[in-house]
């Protein structure tokens, strides 16, 4: 249920269960200690709440994509440990110094944070990152010497101070492949050239959500777990894996999306349904309008959703609406004022008997990640 005085529109995100979520990561990774990724306000659950309660739940550090979500969560009060990776050529690195933000480096940051350090007479705390496979940001395997050699350099004049190296898996959710374990074996060899080039990074980090829970298939489950994992989707109680439910892996999904029924109306056979008329009925039935549309997050390509209406899971028929989707009841006759349609509960996705935000990515031919970090702003999101 929703809390009372909840909005009729709402994401309710359970805090309790991000909490439960974070000591599940925490067990699964002990030794390594726990970074929180809440970028992109948490996946869409609340950076600045989600933040707080996973701190409380024992992480020991955040991170980020961007400078600009770092400073939210310390203008928020959250003094933690926090990181924050991906720059542009105008990001505000003083700002991210001043408010005590780590940076991680993945070539050219280096000199403009060296720069914004020496300006601000600090030691900035930067994190290296090395490209073992991903193709995304990172040096190069190239770029590596190249890179640990003017960190040492900067790290002489009391510019820097490199505390972590990191890297990024690209196939850690398909245990099978073979890349992950070369991805590793090229961050072990990157470690090491950096420490031969004077440095000693405290905290090496690689696995993702994917990478924790498979960790112990690993040859070497510590080279994945490392010093510290850098974790997001799971800490949401989401799969990474198509094959893994949450519960299998002792997760509990943190967000319901959900509303009330805004009309319900019976229809013969033969009615066509939303924009291009593109599903028709092939009986008579009772269709209810659920007020969630793609301006709340819900992709346009998610026909045939699952939603949870007293108990029975009803697909969306008919073209996703900006403001709403069309649920086929099921049966004629439920418009009938005794069932009570009208202002009962509608939940897309939930915990427990809910339909899974999985479900709707499967519906919509994408991944869980987006389902949630694509809610919009327009719905409340609501703490419990
Ligand atoms: N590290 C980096 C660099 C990321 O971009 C992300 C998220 O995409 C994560 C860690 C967390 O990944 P996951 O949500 O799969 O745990």
């Amino acid at each position: 249920l929703p809390p009372a005085g909840a909005p009729e529109r709402s994401a309710v995100v359970d805090l309790a269960a991000v909490r439960a979520n974070v000591r599940r990561a925490r067990e699964v990774a002990a030794p390594a200690r726990l970074m929180a990724v809440v970028k992109a306000d948490a996946y869409g659950h609340g950076a600045v709440p989600v933040a707080r309660a996973a701190l409380a739940a024992g992480a020991d550090a955040l991170g980020v994509a961007h400078v600009a979500e770092a400073l939210q969560l310390r203008a928020a009060g959250v003094d933690a440990p926090l990181l924050a990776w991906l720059h542009t050529v105008g990001t505000d690195f003083r700002a991210g110094l001043a408010a005590g933000v780590e940076l991680g480096v993945s070539g050219w940051e280096l000199a403009p944070i060296a720069e914004a350090a020496r300006a601000l007479g600090t030691t900035a705390r930067i994190h290296l990152k090395i490209d073992t496979g991903l193709g995304r940001n990172g040096a190069t395997e190239a770029a590596w010497p190249g890179l640990v050699r003017a960190a040492a350099a900067a790290e002489a004049e009391g510019l820097v101070e490199v505390v972590g190296i990191f890297t990024h898996l690209a196939v850690a959710d398909e245990p099978e492949r073979p890349e992950t374990a070369q991805q590793l074996a090229r961050f072990r060899a990157a470690v090491d050239a950096a420490r031969a080039a004077g440095l000693r990074p405290a905290t090496r980090h690689a696995a993702n959500s994917p990478g924790l829970f498979t960790a112990r298939d690993q040859e070497r489950p510590e080279d994945m777990l490392l010093d510290m994992v850098r974790v997001g989707v799971c800490l949401y109680g989401l799969s990474p894996f198509a094959d893994r439910t949450p519960e299998e892996l002792g997760l509990v999904p943190a967000m319901t999306l959900r509303t009330t029924v805004s009309a319900v109306k019976e229809v013969p056979a033969g009615q066509g349904v939303s924009y291009g008329l593109a599903h028709v009925t092939d009986r008579p039935t009772t269709l209810a309008l659920v007020p969630l549309g793609y301006a709340d997050g819900v992709p346009r390509a998610a026909t045939g959703g699952p939603v949870r209406i007293q108990g029975r899971t009803c697909p969306v028929v008919g073209r996703v609406a900006m403001d709403q989707v069309v649920v086929d009841l099921g049966a004629p006759g439920l418009a009938a004022p005794e069932h009570g349609l009208l202002g009962a509960e509608a939940v897309l996705f939930g915990a427990g008997e809910n339909p899974s935000a999985t479900a709707w990515a499967e519906a919509a031919g994408t991944i869980n990640y987006e389902i949630v970090t694509r809610v919009s702003p327009r719905v409340p999101r609501v703490h419990v």
